[in-house]
């Protein structure tokens, strides 16, 4: 099969939900990837920053097939052991007490948006629902997350959507403004990933973090892209001199399977109790196995290197002084470029694509997700390939 008959059966048996790039993906290694004409890619996306060790690193490789010889699934009706070394790896590392797996970065947040509610419902009884969020927060595609992102652009279509939540920008007075006596949580991320590559203050986060102490309020971090040291460390707040109450995670813990979830302290380890919460293929010991490859791959030593990688990325393309573009900004592997006027983010990463370099846009800027395992070589291959066609346009 070439690429267009490909993009003719896609096109004919698929719900058309994705403004594909022309690009038909086959195999890789590493962030080096090859279409099914084996032209080469550099990658420096991740699928969506899902691929944190990169494309069949062997580690992952050794933990999936050996794991899916040996037990594929099991329901949540049994034990099975990676599910739970994985709990432990992620707690210990987080300084948080339990976790809960489930499938995606939606269902993880779903999760803990049960957990604040249930949480204020055994301590106060009903009528303090309420979850605050924030001005170009991104938490999901569900109906209640998709309620959830402070974006105008998802609150279309699909109505009735899940009552209570609202949302403020990023500031202690335009919270204080929403803060009803009916409100049980803050859910926010670290460095908002689909708003633009938008870091949070320290200071905010810190003030916020206290306001939620005083007012019995749960503190939910959306871990989802930011997570499993995407941003330096092994999650962002653990540079913000917070611990949240609770914090979901997903697209890089498995290094490509799906899994997501949530950790929480130990004030609401047992907020959900059995019966309260469930799913059907979270934990799977597949994804689990995997996750626990990528914790070990991804040590201390590892991460710490993530930032230096994203200063490197970011100081070359302040270098280049393209006119197209803007500032950088961005925490560790995660990296936002501004566009300039009179340029559309979505045609250059496009043109960036097809020349072999794959990018992503967030807001109006540009994105940069790479496999945190990037190499030296690879970066510098997907820089030239970056300045080469940014430079003509
Ligand atoms: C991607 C993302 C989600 C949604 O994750 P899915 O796995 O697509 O459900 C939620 N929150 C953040 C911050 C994300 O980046």
């Amino acid at each position: 099969m070439n690429t267009q008959q490909l993009m003719d059966l896609d096109h004919q048996y698929l719900v058309q939900t994705y403004g594909r790039n022309p690009i038909a993906l086959d195999h890789g290694l590493g962030a080096t990837l090859y279409d099914l004409e084996g032209k080469e890619y550099i990658d420096f996306a991740s699928g969506i920053g899902v691929l944190s060790l990169g494309t069949a690193h062997p580690k992952w490789l050794a933990a999936v097939t050996m794991q899916a010889a040996k037990l594929g699934h099991a329901s949540n009706l049994y034990y099975t052991q990676p599910y739970a070394q994985l709990a432990e790896k992620l707690c210990t590392r987080s300084g948080m007490s339990a976790a809960f797996f489930g499938n995606s970065g939606a269902e993880g947040n779903e999760g803990i948006i049960k957990l604040a509610r249930k949480y204020s419902f055994d301590k106060y009884g009903k009528g303090r629902g309420t979850v605050i969020t924030l001005h170009r927060s991104f938490h999901g595609r569900t109906i209640t997350t998709l309620a959830a992102n402070g974006q105008e652009v998802f609150h279309q279509y699909f109505f009735p959507f899940t009552e209570g939540f609202r949302s403020a920008d990023p500031t202690m007075e335009a919270i204080q403004e929403v803060a009803g006596h009916d409100v049980c949580a803050v859910l926010l991320e670290l460095v908002q990933g689909e708003g633009g590559v938008l870091p949070m203050d320290k200071e905010f986060v810190q003030q916020l973090a206290q306001l939620c102490e005083k007012r019995d309020w749960l503190l939910l971090v959306d871990e989802v892209q930011t997570g499993i040291g995407r941003t330096g460390t092994l999650f962002a707040f653990q540079q913000y001199g917070i611990q949240p109450d609770a914090c979901s995670f997903a697209k890089g813990i498995a290094g490509g399977l799906p899994m997501g979830g949530f950790l929480v302290n130990e004030k609401c380890r047992n907020i959900l109790g059995p019966g309260t919460h469930g799913s059907t293929f979270g934990g799977n010991p597949v994804s689990a196995a995997a996750g626990c490859a990528v914790l070990e791959v991804l040590d201390d030593a590892t991460i710490a290197q993530v930032k230096e990688k994203g200063a490197y990325i970011r100081q070359s393309i302040e270098d280049m002084h393209l006119p197209c573009l803007g500032k950088t900004r961005g925490l560790g592997l995660m990296i936002g470029i501004d566009v300039a006027e009179g340029y559309n983010n979505k045609e250059l990463c496009a043109k960036l694509n097809v020349a072999g370099l794959l990018t992503l846009t967030a807001g109006t800027g540009l994105r940069f997700l790479p496999p945190l395992l990037i190499t030296q070589e690879e970066m510098d291959k997907g820089l030239s390939v970056f300045h080469d066609v940014l430079s003509k346009v």
